[in-house]
């Protein structure tokens, strides 16, 4: 069975951390590391809550000397694939995106200030081998998002 943990930082990416780790993995892979990218990157780790591509875009045009919108685009795509971001899916409005890691991660969502907390791994592996059986489906995945309060926002 997975065992749930919390990640190092109790479910919150650390900023610098996460962007150092990011920027050694892509250079590792031979990816070259320009100014607006790390720009971008810079940017996504300092959300607390899930932003969407547009709004990313929005937010770096304020900075000042903001990337490319293809740029912008691109890097937030290649950071999803790769695991570096997690889509968060909320009622209403646009996919949002949070930084996250790679490997088995899942998300508690604040459905009142919208607070993202990170976990790795969950119980879902012994009852999809059932379900794979039962219904000789082959089974490649899963989605699991939760959703509630966050303890600030219960004494609200
Ligand atoms: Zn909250
Ligand atoms: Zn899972």
């Amino acid at each position: 069975m997975s065992q749930l943990q919390l990640t190092a930082a109790g479910g919150r990416v650390n900023p610098d951390a996460w962007v150092r780790t990011v920027r050694s993995s892509w250079q590792n892979a031979g990816h070259r590391m320009t100014e607006p990218r790390t720009r971008v990157l810079e940017r996504i780790a300092g959300y607390t809550t899930p932003f969407t591509a547009e709004q990313l875009y929005a937010d770096l045009q304020a900075d000042g000397h903001a990337p490319g919108r293809a740029t912008v685009y691109r890097t937030l795509e290649q950071l999803h694939t790769e695991g570096w971001v997690a889509r968060i899916h909320s009622s209403g409005l646009d996919t949002g995106y949070i930084a996250s890691w790679p490997g088995h991660m899942h998300h508690l969502v604040c459905t009142n200030c919208g607070v993202v907390v990170a976990f790795e791994g969950c119980f879902l592996g012994d009852m999809m081998a059932k379900l794979a059986s039962e219904t000789n489906f082959t089974i490649d995945g899963h989605l699991l998002q939760l959703y509630g309060r966050c303890i600030r926002c219960q004494r609200v």
